[in-house]
């Protein structure tokens, strides 16, 4: 099934002096106590302002760093109410506990188009245990649930879970834009499609090309991934990062490919260097030529011409991981160029890219053009659960919620 079908939208629920409770992921990065990136503040201020604006009463649940049970300041939300206010331009109410005496007098005295947000949900170990008390505690709290978190809905916890049995549950504005981008991409594609898989190893991603090759036309392998499938196919690839216990593993990935139709395309050439620093001296090598003492570090001239080229005839590109090691210059070459041509195309109506995980948002990031993409995704571990097929536990309760 479709990851979207099935699952309403609070934009069809009546909220009018109801109270909704929203599960954000507001676990944003920070520095003595101030948020460095407010990207998902502001992603998430679009669903407030809508039922803020339809006369809800606006409750936030969020969880903040690992806590792990205990009440600890430094993971406090406080800083993060404070930004989010920032951003809307409105007041945003604090409560220092997510449920009991305290939670429940703020919500209580809430008046329709207001806005509260409740302390850090992992100071209780009924969160992350998806503890039924804990979720009842929460749900007694207000009318209706919205989840508003894909990042955080590949996980059972009380509040993207265990919640939705006891409130009617809805998904938030952020949470269903993020569910058809992905969906566009992956279940309905406008073909040809391709996806794009680097990253360091071919062994966390097996699930994921296993999924891609029924969907996809093309899987690009690129990083430090693509040299395992190099050395199935009797590249010698000298000191670079390879998984030869996967060589079988890759080998099979290519015969499963071929049978499935779907084409893998591999790096024609690299970018080495004996050493991984900045300012190491880097050599094109043929796939051929890399010497023993040397790594690849990087796509070459000609990997990246082809991929070029190839971009030209797709319609949809998903793309997960960098084609090589971008965290150094020139090793980011690839990466940056083919970032750059995808979005070029896909700002001239061309082609819909759609991109996640937090290696591959940062270096679209570092390429200067997150913007230009049709859709990004800054989930981690659902954006991978995602692209191997799983369903999310918190999308799926959402579709399955009854109360
Ligand atoms: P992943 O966490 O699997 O998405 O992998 C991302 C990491 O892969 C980044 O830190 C890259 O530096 C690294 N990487 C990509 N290509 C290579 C390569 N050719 N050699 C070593 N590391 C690489």
């Amino acid at each position: 099934m479709s990851s979207i079908e099935g699952v309403k939208s609070i934009a069809d629920a009546d909220v009018k002096d109801k109270t909704v409770l929203v599960r954000a992921d507001l676990n944003v990065p920070m520095e003595a106590g101030r948020v460095t990136d407010a990207t998902r503040i502001e992603r998430f201020a679009p669903t407030v302002t809508d039922l803020a604006g339809r006369g809800a009463k606006v409750v936030i649940l969020s969880h903040f760093g690992r806590p792990k049970g205990q009440r600890d300041k430094k993971f406090s939300l406080k800083p993060v109410a404070d930004a989010l206010s920032g951003v809307l331009g409105k007041p945003v109410k604090f409560a220092s506990d997510c449920v009991g005496e305290v939670a429940e007098k703020a919500v209580w005295a809430l008046k329709p188009g207001e806005i509260l947000m409740l302390e850090n949900l992992r100071f209780h170990e009924g969160e992350t245990k998806n503890d039924e008390n804990f979720a009842r505690r929460l749900a007694v709290l207000g009318d209706i649930y919205v989840n508003d978190a894909f990042s955080v809905s590949h996980r059972a916890h009380a509040s993207t879970y265990g919640i939705t049995k006891f409130l009617p549950s809805y998904a938030g504005l952020s949470l269903m834009k993020e569910l058809e981008a992905l969906s566009a991409a992956l279940d309905d594609p406008q073909r040809p499609t391709a996806a794009l898989v680097g990253g360091a190893k071919v062994s966390t991603k097996i699930p994921v090309l296993e999924n891609l090759m029924a969907r996809m036309d093309q899987i690009i392998v690129g990083g430090g991934m693509a040299n395992t499938f190099l050395l199935a196919l009797g590249h010698d690839v000298g000191k670079s990062l390879a998984e030869p216990d996967f060589v079988d593993t890759a080998k099979a990935v290519m015969d499963k490919a071929k049978e499935n139709n779907c084409e893998i395309v591999l790096p024609s050439d690299a970018l080495c260097a004996k050493e991984f620093k900045a300012g190491a001296e880097a050599e094109v090598c043929g796939l051929d030529g890399v010497p023993s003492d040397s790594m690849i570090l990087d796509v070459g001239p000609q990997s990246i011409a082809d991929l070029k080229l190839r971009l030209q005839d797709l319609k949809t590109l998903l793309w997960n991981g960098p084609l090589g090691a971008f965290e150094i210059e020139p090793f980011d070459t690839g990466t940056v160029e083919i970032a750059r041509a995808a979005a070029a195309l896909t700002k001239a109506g061309k082609l819909v890219t759609v991109a996640g995980g937090g290696d591959t948002v940062a270096a679209l990031n570092a390429a200067g053009v997150t913007g230009d993409f049709t859709y990004v995704s800054t989930a981690g571990g659902a954006f991978l659960e995602w692209l191997e097929g799983k369903e999310l536990p918190g999308v799926a309760a959402l579709r399955e919620s009854t109360a």
